[in-house]
């Protein structure tokens, strides 16, 4: 069922110096009293840039928040910790402070601006949290921002890795809609085509200019939004997360240590388009284009985890219909990983 109720982001910036006018669009909302979220490890000059860009603008910093884990506790007592004047709430840095600072906003229903610095994800403008839960990572209903803020300039140095693994969640589209459509033949699952089509399109805009510049940064962080807004949209992941999140989500469970989301993501989608038998030319052209593939050579994943994961996976989500669902794809899939000409090197 559409949700009736779509919220969208009012702000939308995503240009290279975005950040030192930060102040400026707070102002033009009214806003004067902010909460400021950032990671812990987030470089201190961003911080500083934002912070001087408030000041400029008499908005001033009611509390500054580093956010040490991604923990649903943690997000509860930041939450409990906010001063009762704040006006907006601000989500800096990586993942982890916009899913807490998201999730914050959603209690106390204040409007939040993220700030990615870097763009590894579609999170940072979706209706939802990924939040660690007793141990478990889980998605949590969410608040969309009121305002999305992206440098170009400070993503595109950030580290080279963070930009692939958000090309790998982003080329996901191809295979999550193409789940949805299934679900739909097989199990009559509700397909909104204005979503699906949102999600399919973000991708032929993408590959327009796959580069590590500040345009493609810009093409990214647009696809990654809009993105987000497709679920919104919805009232579901499915335009954004198919059998390739699923994988995913078997990998974060199973791995000692667990990869960027993006990255996992990525590989998965290369592999789950051949069980699909379509869009595999069109996921290789874009993972090639980026590096995508020599990137995840420096540091290969292992392949145990790999087949681990892809017997875990159709279990990962209940009534959830996927291209995994049909039958054990576990072989054909280690097939691929082992046999695959572009996976050489990419698995040990
Ligand atoms: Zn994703």
């Amino acid at each position: 069922m559409r949700n009736t109720s779509v919220v969208i982001p009012t702000l939308v910036r995503i240009k290279a110096g975005a950040l030192d006018r930060i102040g400026v669009y707070a102002r033009r909302g009214q806003f004067a009293r902010a909460v400021l979220l950032h990671n812990k490890e987030l470089d201190q000059t961003l911080v500083d840039r934002v912070n001087q860009s408030l000041a400029e603008n008499d908005i001033g910093v009611l509390s500054r928040v580093e956010v040490l884990s991604s923990s649903f506790e943690h997000a509860q007592e930041i939450f409990q910790s906010l001063p009762p004047k704040t006006d907006v709430i601000i989500g800096m840095g990586g993942g982890k402070a916009l899913d807490v600072a998201k999730y914050a906003a959603f209690l106390t229903r204040l409007p939040y601006i993220a700030v990615p610095t870097a763009l590894s994800n579609d999170g940072f403008c979706s209706p939802q949290s990924s939040l660690d839960f007793k141990g478990k990572r889980r998605s949590f209903a969410s608040a969309m921002p009121y305002g999305v803020v992206v440098d170009t300039e400070v993503c595109l140095n950030a580290p080279r890795i963070l930009w692939l693994a958000g090309i790998g969640d982003s080329v996901a589209k191809i295979t999550s809609v193409y789940d949805w459509k299934l679900a739909f033949r097989i199990k009559g699952t509700q397909v909104d085509d204005f979503a699906a089509l949102l999600s399919d399109a973000t991708v032929f805009q993408l590959m327009a200019k796959p580069d590590h510049d500040l345009e493609g940064m810009r093409l990214l962080a647009t696809a990654l939004m809009l993105n987000g807004i497709a679920m919104e949209i919805c009232g579901s992941s499915r335009p954004a997360s198919g059998s390739e999140h699923l994988i995913s989500h078997a990998l974060d469970l199973i791995c000692e240590k667990p990869r960027l989301h993006g990255l996992q993501v990525g590989v998965a989608t290369y592999m789950v388009s051949q069980l699909q038998g379509r869009g595999t030319d069109r996921i290789a052209a874009l993972l090639e284009a980026t590096g995508f593939f020599d990137g995840l050579r420096q540091d290969p994943f292992i392949r145990k985890e790999w087949e681990a994961a892809f017997k875990a996976a159709p279990a990962i989500k209940s009534d959830f219909y996927t291209i995994l669902s049909e039958n054990d794809k576990t072989e054909e899939l280690v097939r691929i990983m082992m046999t695959d000409p572009r996976l050489q090197g990419v698995f040990i």
